[in-house]
């Protein structure tokens, strides 16, 4: 039996959401998921792979924010590690006026992407086949972005170093994390602000299936020293540690 999703699924999930999605929109979603289903018989590109899964975790967790956050809806944003294309995917059909980057290190992944948003038919969405440590040293890219989001990616204090040099000053990191995520904040005090940003606000919402979920919107307020990020793989292997040294009282 093939597992699709179908329209009826889809508007039970923007009714859950109360997002009040347009046809076109919910058109495009159900192509989505279903064109990832297929993809996912070729190659890796979620851990997820039924068609209800797909919806209640990833697609739920993707839009989550829209009920939480009000995004420019002609932003200029970035997805850092979108792998099959949460949440940038998502988040650009619901928004089809935002100027969305989906940036990947793996090659494959990124050509799925773009053969997916070309069947999507979709306009201002462009592709970046790098690692983030490069393209955030690229002053095409550099302090460029309205918004970096980044879902299952890594630690916080990894994703500070790797979101925020793309970030422009005032723009904002917006980062998912799953049930660790509170721990992980604090751990990540110093590399926020190292990088030139602070935990402006911190969200929690649980899943459809009731998994605990947070979201970190991580202000910048001043440019990140150049220094950052490190080299192609140091971010990840030596975080920048410590937390932020406390303000006197
Ligand atoms: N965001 C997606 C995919 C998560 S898997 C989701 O929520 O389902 C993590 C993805 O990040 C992988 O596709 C991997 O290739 C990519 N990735 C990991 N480290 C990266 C880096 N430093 N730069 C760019 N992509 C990276």
């Amino acid at each position: 039996m093939s597992d699709t999703v179908t329209a009826e699924m889809i508007n039970q999930l923007d009714s859950n959401l109360e997002l009040n999605l347009d046809r076109r929109a919910k058109e495009r979603l159900l192509l989505y998921i279903n064109l990832l289903l297929q993809g996912l018989r070729k190659q890796r590109l979620t851990g997820e792979r039924s068609a209800q899964g797909l919806i209640d975790k990833h697609l739920y967790d993707s839009l989550y924010p829209l009920k939480l956050i009000n995004l420019k809806q002609d932003g200029k944003i970035l997805d850092l590690g979108s792998g099959g294309g949460f949440p940038g995917l998502p988040l650009k059909i619901c928004l089809p006026r935002l100027e969305m980057y989906l940036a990947d290190a793996n090659r494959r992944k990124t050509m799925f992407l773009q053969n997916t948003s070309g069947q999507l038919s979709l306009d201002k969405i462009y592709f970046i086949n790098d690692r983030a440590e490069n393209i955030g040293r690229d002053p095409e890219h550099r302090e460029q972005y309205d918004y970096v989001t980044c879902r299952a990616v890594a630690e916080t204090a990894v994703l500070a170093e790797l979101s925020l040099p793309l970030l422009k000053t005032g723009g904002q990191a917006i980062l998912y994390k799953g049930p660790r995520g509170e721990a992980e904040a604090a751990a990540a005090e110093k590399a926020i602000k190292s990088c030139g940003g602070y935990l402006e606000k911190t969200y929690d919402y649980k899943l459809a299936g009731g998994e605990k979920r947070f979201l970190f919107i991580i202000k910048k307020f001043e440019s990140t020293p150049s220094q950052y990020p490190r080299a192609v793989g140091k971010p990840g292997k030596k975080p920048i540690r410590g937390a932020a040294i406390p303000e006197e009282n």
